[in-house]
């Protein structure tokens, strides 16, 4: 069965690297016309919107910071302006200022729940109000709008040394979980994707070297994962393939969660 996203419109956060950026693509060949979001790197986002545009697709790319309100609200009308609809969010941006607890400044916490969590709240809100206006729009979608909040292993996996992070992503469940109950009866569909260790510019140094053999460890399947193992889940999620899927986390770890501590232990 072929997915096709045609005549439906995303906004991908932080798509000008890492998961948003295999996310956009995959939205694109699907067939969506996609934003593609970016904070400070504005090359590697307008180098993706130019090669969208190459292999037939339609694009934008909208500088925007996700813990900024206006900014935020901009980002939607920009696409409203240029598409005329937006049909699906996929809320990916987030970030990782990483120190122990006892040495973690008020500032670091802030940025990365403002990043992580209070970005994911704005752009869904933003989404909810303009999925609301549209409704249902006729051969579009059997939603009125579709949202996947990009979490992590780490919304269930305690991480030492990461308490903003594992904080955030933990936030991003409830959140998620809430806005689906909220919003399910108006045909509005949202869910999570929690990826496990994906070789992105987030986790350079970890997956490199004696800290990626060390990773593996974790990881039951044997790899780490691509950016495509994520991006070809949201497409399915973005779709009417999967249209009763309601509230849910896509777990993407190649097992990390399946406790691997386990393996061989009496
Ligand atoms: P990444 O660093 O390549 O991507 C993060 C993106 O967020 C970047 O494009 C960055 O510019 C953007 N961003 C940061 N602050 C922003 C802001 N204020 N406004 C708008 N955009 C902002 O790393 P990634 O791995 O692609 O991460 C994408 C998402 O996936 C994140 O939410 C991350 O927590 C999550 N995640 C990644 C992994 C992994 O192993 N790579 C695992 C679990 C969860």
């Amino acid at each position: 069965m072929q997915i096709t996203l045609e005549n439906q419109v995303a906004i991908v956060t932080g798509a000008s690297s890492g998961l948003g950026e295999a996310s956009a693509r995959a939205l694109a060949k699907a067939g969506a016309a996609v934003v593609v979001n970016y904070h400070s790197k504005a090359k590697p986002a307008r180098d993706l919107v130019k090669a969208i545009k190459q292999d037939g697709g339609q694009a934008i790319a909208v500088g925007a910071d996700v813990s900024n309100e206006a900014e935020v609200d901009m980002m939607f009308q920009k696409a409203i302006d240029t598409f005329g609809h937006v049909d699906i969010l996929v809320a990916n941006s987030g970030m990782q200022k990483d120190a122990a607890a006892e040495d973690m400044t008020l500032e670091d916490w802030n940025t990365v729940l403002s990043v992580n969590l209070t970005g994911q709240f704005l752009c869904a809100r933003a989404a909810i109000r303009q999925f609301k206006a549209q409704g249902v729009l006729d051969n579009v979608s059997r939603a009125a709008g579709k949202i996947i909040h990009m979490s992590s292993v780490h919304q269930t996996i305690p991480w030492a040394g990461h308490v903003n992070y594992a904080a955030s992503k933990g936030g991003v469940d409830m959140l998620m979980r809430t806005l689906a109950q909220e919003l399910a009866h108006q045909r509005i569909r949202i869910n999570g994707i929690a990826p496990g260790a994906i070789r992105t510019p987030i986790n350079e140094t970890e997956t490199k070297g004696a800290s990626g053999r060390k990773l593996l460890k974790l990881i039951p399947y044997g790899r780490i994962g691509d950016p495509d193992d994520v991006a070809n889940a949201v497409v399915w999620l973005a779709s009417d393939l999967s249209d009763y899927v309601v509230g849910t986390t896509l777990t993407i770890d190649g097992g990390m969660c399946l406790y691997p501590g386990f393996i061989n232990n009496g």
